[in-house]
């Protein structure tokens, strides 16, 4: 499988997320998605829009203390992730 560094849901870095990545059904480590987003083998929020995914991460990384252009510029990619690709 495919090593990704960054989430390929939300676009967070992979060694951000505090459990390391989301799981797979069997309880593996999945390498694509964050714990966040992704977890035995399912989406947390399957429904979710890529607008809606851009502005929750804004709003996070705005929590986090991060500059909004900041947070702007991180979430430009996030329609380039795989979940996304069309
Ligand atoms: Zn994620």
């Amino acid at each position: 499988m495919k090593k990704f560094k960054r989430c390929q849901s939300c676009g967070m870095p992979l060694n951000k997320d505090p459990k390391g990545s989301g799981t797979n059904t069997d309880g593996s480590k999945n390498n694509m998605y964050c714990s966040y987003c992704f977890e035995k083998g399912k989406f947390l929020q399957p429904d979710i829009t890529l607008d809606e995914m851009e502005t929750l991460v804004r709003e996070k990384m705005k929590e986090m203390g991060m500059p909004g252009f900041m947070a702007r510029l991180l979430t430009m990619g996030t329609s380039k992730l795989e979940r996304w690709k069309k």
